[in-house]
């Protein structure tokens, strides 16, 4: 690529990126490639790669296929598993990133503290000061990445190592020792099969079961990435493939629109129970009373043969408080812990909530947000003009490919950015009539879906709203085939 060619095209157009994860490391790369001005990264921390940098606990693992996680323009032939360790993705990430020399657009230890929209242009501050004033920004902050930490009585109070999952301490050693992790999802149940063979005991704090889909996490041979190297086909037509049976089958069944891949789901899961566990009343305490992929579908092999162990204890009496040496438990007892680790999860639900975004009214953000986000598609909202979102409110989340839906959302906002460029548009502002239209029948549509089937989960806003996508992801793609000029002021 000529750096140059593309500055000569597309001068005195500013474009601020928010975020160097998967999302703004797919935006700079495409809007570099078109040619689209001078383009800036702004990311809090001193590394790329969003939720992959900040997770590096024992056993993580992405259980959307490797084949599937990637970007289409740079398919990755040496993925090692079915389903890829998280260190690989980081590293893809950094590798895709230097590739197309992403690097040099990110202005790293630069959180975006305020934005405002003034006369056509986003003015931009970070904790590094004023950074100017842009023509478009792109949110791309993830949702994967505010930690939850639980409100429990005297968690303070613990004098052993105790750290949030998305926050591992690599200098703390758990061989040997008592190990309690609080949560069930897909995260503690990753943790707990990749360590209990290395510690002397861990208790496992329940206070939901999961329903656990097994899948072997089985290795390519050599074999099979030499010849994904020579017929790039190949993959492609094990995307295909892949993505046809994630789309049609597993999200066409959790919005209701495919019961029977909704039930070879629930059996799949049941199976995989009774397979592993034989103990009558250890099956009834790790059996939900929810249909499965109400809560995100946990994906593991060897969750139940691990809390099954001698040495693994599943804890489903509540916590009742936390103390200097361990957790104490509603039945009156006080299990004694080394090191604590709070596998609670993230809020999906807080886009730029940190920051000061100021919109065409005056309005900000938090306050046009104040019941709960919504966007026009998922993309930008009313009268935040010319700010756009990658993975924002609504977008196709859960068992899904993030790297898939950004790459749809990101083609139809470089439209949008080109229809202003271009004077076609003087900035893309979504209608608020439209967009109240658009979430009133995603509010309808959502009542058809399993995650409202009975079950608590993150998807829930404190409002009841539901984060993710409640159509199909066939329906996502057409939404965001084409922009609508009407839907927007003009
Ligand atoms: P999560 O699914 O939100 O699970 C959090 C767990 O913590 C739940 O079991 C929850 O219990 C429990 N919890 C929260 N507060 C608690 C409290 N005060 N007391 C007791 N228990 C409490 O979080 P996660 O496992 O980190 O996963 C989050 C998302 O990250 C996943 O759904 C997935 O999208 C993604 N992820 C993906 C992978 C992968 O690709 N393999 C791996 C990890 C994470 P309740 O169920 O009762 O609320």
């Amino acid at each position: 690529m000529d750096r140059k060619d593309n500055e000569k095209t597309g001068k005195n157009f500013r474009i601020a990126i928010i975020g160097s994860g998967a999302g703004g490391i797919l935006a700079a790369i495409k809007l570099y490639q078109a040619g689209v001005g001078e383009i800036t990264v702004f990311e809090k921390a001193s590394d790329l790669g969003g939720t992959w940098r900040d997770n590096t606990y024992p056993g993580l693992v992405c259980d959307i296929p490797s084949h599937l996680y990637r970007f289409s323009f740079a398919p990755n032939p040496d993925w090692s598993r079915t389903f890829s360790p998280g260190s690989e993705i980081y590293s893809y990430l950094r590798r895709v990133a230097e590739k197309y020399n992403v690097e040099e657009m990110i202005r790293y230890n630069n959180e975006v503290i305020r934005l405002e929209y003034y006369e056509g242009r986003w003015r931009l501050e970070t904790n590094q000061g004023d950074q100017g004033g842009f023509d478009v920004v792109i949110s791309a902050v993830g949702i994967l990445h505010h930690p939850v930490y639980p409100d429990i009585e005297g968690l303070d109070s613990f004098e052993g190592d105790c750290f949030h999952s998305a926050r591992w301490d690599h200098n703390v050693s758990y061989e040997g020792k008592r190990i309690g992790i609080i949560g069930t999802g897909s995260t503690a149940v990753q943790i707990t099969s990749a360590i209990i063979d290395d510690v002397e005991k861990l208790s496992l704090f329940q206070r939901t079961p999961q329903w656990v889909l097994a899948a072997p996490n089985d290795f390519y041979s050599q074999e099979q990435k030499a010849n994904y190297r020579e017929n790039p086909e190949e993959m492609t037509s094990v995307y295909n493939s892949l993505a046809q049976t994630l789309n049609q089958g597993f999200a066409a069944a959790v919005v209701g629109q495919n019961d029977e891949a909704l039930a070879i789901i629930q059996q799949g899961c049941q199976q995989n129970l009774d397979d592993n566990i034989q103990d009558a009343e250890l099956k009834a305490r790790l059996t939900p009373n929810y249909s499965a992929g109400c809560k995100r579908l946990v994906v593991s092999d060897q969750f139940y043969p691990a809390v099954s162990k001698q040495n693994a204890e599943l804890v489903t009496d509540s916590i009742t408080r936390i103390e200097a040496k361990g957790i104490c438990t509603a039945d009156g007892r006080r299990h004694e812990l080394d090191v604590l680790v709070l596998a609670t999860g993230f809020d999906p639900h807080r886009f730029l909530a940190d920051a000061e975004v100021i919109g065409g009214d005056g309005q900000t953000l938090n306050q046009a947000w104040a019941r709960g986000n919504y966007a026009y598609k998922t993309v930008c909202v009313p009268d935040f003009p010319n700010l756009f979102f990658l993975g924002g409110p609504n977008s196709p989340i859960g068992n899904f490919s993030y790297l898939l839906t950004a790459e749809t959302q990101f083609a139809y906002v470089e439209k949008l950015i080109s229809l202003i460029r271009h004077g076609k548009l003087k900035e893309v502002n979504p209608k608020s009539g439209i967009t109240q239209e658009f979430n009133t029948n995603l509010k309808k549509e959502m009542k058809g879906t399993v995650w409202v089937s009975g079950c608590q989960s993150w998807y829930f806003d404190h409002f009841g709203n539901v984060a993710s996508w409640p159509w199909t992801f066939d329906k996502f793609e057409q939404e965001l085939s084409e922009p609508d000029l009407s839907d927007f002021q003009n």
